[in-house]
């Protein structure tokens, strides 16, 4: 059994990858779902069953789209100022760690941007307390990275502000219980808790969308998304057919409380074996240690390479920590089951009593 610890793209259910690789050669009358046109009957099921299913899932209200749109988080960073504030509007990011911080600097070339609060030097390995936060009831939006997937932070609940919140929630999505209702904007890139890479689920209070800023191609705007059934220019078909399954699967298990419940005692579960341990180290303040991601460092860092090949022979992959924070990073997203934490543990343990 080979388990893959990934922050993105990441494990897929196993009983989704079984279910893709029996409806390959022939999905729907012959044709596999590499070959199937984005305007069919068939198609439209898919996208229409994806939706709802997400909606269900989420609590998400009426009065919000749901959006599947290309390029990635990264192109969201983008497209949030241009559709929701104006040039000349203000908006506050908070800096809590890499992403946060790419996020900012995409967004400033369409808004104005006071940082609201920064980690920066402190390592990012806490999140500032709110009440000292730079707010103002003047900034249109208050933009949160809700997972900080790279550097192993979670806030345990969105920040209290009378601004619009918008949440990159990539690396967290659909692990746990959100209340949609308390955000204007929720974005999430597929590759994580979603499906492969390739697709962005944008969810929007209708209400607080704008014109779109002069100059903005059609494909950022989100009114073309949004008139279109995200279906203005040709999607990855493969991957919304995968997110489809993916949604499936996550209702079928129990939906997002019995999710987030098997999420919780994975996490608690590495944790604690970390912190029992002389040999492993987690940084972060455990108020807001990350549930998906969990980086660890090794007392000697020279043994870093030997752990990862080791692991890799005991089928544990890409535990490799993200090459500007060093170390180990254990990504433990929906479709990583119990035993692959266990598995996970018991290999730590050997490997510290044999060089610790
Ligand atoms: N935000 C967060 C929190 C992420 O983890 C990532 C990707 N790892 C991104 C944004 C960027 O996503 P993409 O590569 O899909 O643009």
């Amino acid at each position: 059994m080979v388990y893959n610890f990934g922050a993105g793209p990441a494990m897929l259910p196993a009983a989704v990858v079984e279910r893709i690789r029996d409806e390959f050669p022939d999905w729907q009358n012959g044709l596999s779902p590499l070959e199937i046109s984005h305007r069919s009957a068939a198609f439209t099921e898919v996208t229409e069953r994806a939706e709802e299913n997400l909606r269900q899932l989420l609590q998400i209200p009426k009065n919000y789209q749901v959006l599947f749109v290309q390029g990635g988080s990264r192109a969201q960073f983008s497209m949030v100022p241009m559709n929701i504030a104006g040039q000349t509007d203000r908006a506050a990011y908070a800096i809590t760690g890499i992403w946060s911080q790419i996020a900012y600097e995409d967004a400033s070339q369409f808004v104005n941007i006071d940082i609201c609060c920064s980690n920066a030097d402190s390592e990012a390995l806490s999140i500032p307390n709110e009440k000292t936060w730079y707010l103002n009831p003047e900034h249109n939006y208050l933009h949160y990275t809700d997972n900080e997937t790279i550097n192993g932070l979670e806030f345990a609940r969105p920040p209290k502000t009378k601004a619009t919140l918008v949440s990159d929630m990539s690396s967290s999505l659909l692990s746990k219980k959100i209340d949609v209702a308390k955000h204007g904007v929720i974005y999430a890139c597929s590759q994580k808790n979603i499906g492969p890479a390739g697709l962005t689920i944008v969810i929007i209070d209708q209400s607080i969308l704008k014109k779109a800023q002069p100059g903005t191609p059609l494909l950022y705007d989100y009114h073309s998304y949004i008139d279109s059934r995200s279906l203005i220019n040709t999607p990855p078909t493969f991957i919304w057919y995968i997110i489809d399954l993916v949604l499936q699967w996550i209702v079928d298990e129990g939906g997002i409380a019995v999710i987030e419940k098997r999420n919780n005692k994975k996490a608690q579960k590495l944790y604690n074996f970390i912190d029992r341990s002389d040999f492993y180290n987690n940084r972060i303040d455990p108020q807001y240690r990350s549930r998906m991601n969990v980086p660890f460092q090794l007392a000697d860092p020279q043994l870093d390479k030997t752990f990862l090949e080791l692991a890799e022979k005991r089928g544990l992959m890409q535990l490799k920590g993200h090459r500007t924070v060093g170390g180990m990073r254990a990504s433990l997203y929906n479709a990583m089951p119990e035993e692959g934490v266990d598995e996970l543990i018991g290999f730590m343990s050997d490997f510290a009593a044999e060089r610790g």
